[in-house]
């Protein structure tokens, strides 16, 4: 517990993870407790452990004398500390933080409570307009993300969209130029590491050592901004060289270009460091100012004010039981060692080899890694949808309880039903072939669904159907798929083998 002349006498405003950026500070005290509860109750992949420790160090240095600053096992133990030093814990307010599980802990503390921030639309706004649909209504991104446009006019000229559409996905889908490596983009903005980062890293390789974290993942050089001002540089960056080359390469992916044109934003902004409400009007504004294309820069602003709203908005309105209480296509298949451990080595599908080696170097995977790759993988293979929710929070620098139930329960594994997508995300190899250079490096053919170079992801497909035909019977989007499992003459020899392939 640091030394303090009194209990001072405005609140101490109480910070946690996601709330790092000066988004959340109104001056006055901040407390940051450095709980050892949150790198170390599941196996944690190390860049993430370590973005999360040198983002709290470096913003308690950048708030010098104003920060009280605890490292401690728990927040009961932080603030049994303060209680026996004369605070009242009580008098502690907080921004609503962003798990269930945290605003449990802090209405039981008795803080006071400020209405949450971080995000393009209120929470009371997405709430009061879910509500008002008509029953049954479905509470699709396409509807929420036209309010958003309308509310903030953002990319509207009077009350239309600029360009005419309000969507230009179908722009957004190119498949990566042929026999190229990279995109041939420069390097994005990567961070120098300091002297906290050092510090950090002994951190964990100490208590590696002791046993009381366990760290899966490797141990690379920091690749996320983990301050404000790193973020900003980020932003910088990616809006100079990147976004013209987002949307049409949005949904591509190269082996030898692990970023391709994305932002690497996430982890900045799912720590606070940014304002998404200021980042998609600085990048709106460059089509604005003709800087960047219209298609690339309304795919970026669905992206964030759409998306990232979106699910942070379920997670609250779906409510706690989400996650746990879903499990519409039964799928109870513990996770693989390779998912577990982070070791792609005996991993024959290259897709799939490349994606989970991506999560083990950095941590991170773009969208289409995560969506069509890693998440179809699981879907296929029947994988327990709230273990591979709980791995993607593990796993993934940005992972946070609130990005993963629609992302991963809803949209990736088809878990609720329907809820978030109108139909599974399931796809053979001919997609991952299209919109990759994977198969081109693969022992197995995504043309073929038997034998023994048959395409896991295309001959899974067909047995996922075959699997989940009685469940999806219903779903009129999944007809024309079901009738093409009924027409297939070998659908017998193809589920059967894969049911023997060996789990990974
Ligand atoms: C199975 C699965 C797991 C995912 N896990 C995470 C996660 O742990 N954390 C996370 O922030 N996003 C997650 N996403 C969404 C998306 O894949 C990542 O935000 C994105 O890949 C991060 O890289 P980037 O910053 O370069 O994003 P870009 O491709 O540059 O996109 C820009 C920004 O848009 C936002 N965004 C885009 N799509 C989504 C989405 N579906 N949900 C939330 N935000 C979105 C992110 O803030 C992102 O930084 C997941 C998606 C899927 C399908
Ligand atoms: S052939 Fe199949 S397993 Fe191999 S990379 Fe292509 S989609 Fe993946």
């Amino acid at each position: 517990m640091p030394e303090h002349d009194a209990p001072p006498e405005a609140p101490t405003r109480w910070l946690f993870t996601g709330q790092l950026g000066s988004l959340f500070d109104d001056g006055g005290r901040i407390l940051l407790i450095e709980a050892k509860s949150l790198i170390s109750g599941r196996p944690i992949h190390r860049a993430k452990a370590h973005l999360l420790l040198s983002a709290m160090r470096h913003r308690a240095r950048e708030l010098g004398d104003r920060c009280e600053y605890h490292r401690v096992d728990s927040y009961d133990e932080a603030l049994a500390a303060r209680t026996e030093a004369g605070f009242d814990n009580a008098d502690l307010e907080v921004i609503d933080p962003t798990s269930y599980a945290a605003r449990r802990f802090v209405r039981n503390v008795g803080c006071r409570i400020l209405v949450s921030r971080g995000f393009v639309t209120d929470e009371s706004v997405f709430r009061e307009w879910a509500d008002a649909r008509k029953p049954g209504t479905r509470i699709l991104l396409e509807d929420f993300y036209r309010t958003v446009r309308e509310r903030t006019g953002l990319l509207m000229e009077g009350d239309q969209p600029v360009g005419g559409q309000w969507n230009y996905d179908h722009d957004n889908r190119a498949a990566p130029p042929k026999n190229a490596v990279t995109l041939g983009l420069p390097d994005p903005w990567w961070p120098t590491e300091d002297g906290i980062d050092d510090e950090v890293r002994s951190d964990l390789d100490r208590w590696q050592a002791e046993g009381s974290v366990t760290l899966v993942g490797a141990d690379g050089p920091r690749r996320f901004a983990v301050t404000e001002a790193e973020a900003t540089l980020a932003l910088d960056d990616f809006v100079e060289s990147r976004l013209g080359d987002f949307g049409p390469f949005e949904d591509a992916t190269l082996t030898g270009d692990w970023t391709m044109a994305h932002s690497l934003l996430s982890a900045p902004l799912n720590l606070g460091l940014l304002d998404p409400r200021a980042v998609v009007e600085r990048v709106a504004a460059e089509h604005a100012n003709g800087n960047a294309p219209l298609a690339s820069v309304e795919g970026f602003v669905r992206q964030v004010a759409g998306w990232r709203d979106y699910v942070w908005h379920l997670y609250w309105y779906l409510g706690e039981g989400y996650t746990a209480g879903n499990n519409a296509l039964e799928a109870h298949e513990p996770l693989p060692e390779a998912f577990t451990t982070l070791t792609p080595d005996a991993i024959e599908a290259n897709c799939l080899h490349h994606a989970i080696d991506g999560v083990r170097e950095h941590g991170w995977a773009h969208h289409i890694q995560r969506l069509m790759v890693l998440g179809n993988w699981a879907l296929q293979r029947g994988y327990d949808p709230k273990a591979l929710n709980d791995w993607f929070v593990d796993m993934f620098v940005d992972g946070t309880p609130w990005v993963m139930p629609a992302n991963v329960v809803g949209m990736s594994q088809h878990a609720d039903g329907g809820i978030v997508a109108t139909k599974p995300y399931a796809s053979g190899g001919a997609y991952i072939n299209r919109m990759t250079d994977y198969c081109g490096g693969c022992r197995f053919s995504p043309k073929k669904r038997l034998g023994d170079d048959a395409c896991p992801f295309t001959a899974g497909y067909w047995a996922f159907l075959d699997r989940n035909q009685a469940r999806l019977s219903m779903n009129h989007r999944m007809a024309q798929p079901l009738a093409g499992l009924r027409g297939l003459a070998d659908r017998e020899a193809v589920v059967a083998q894969e049911r023997e392939r060996p789990p990974l």
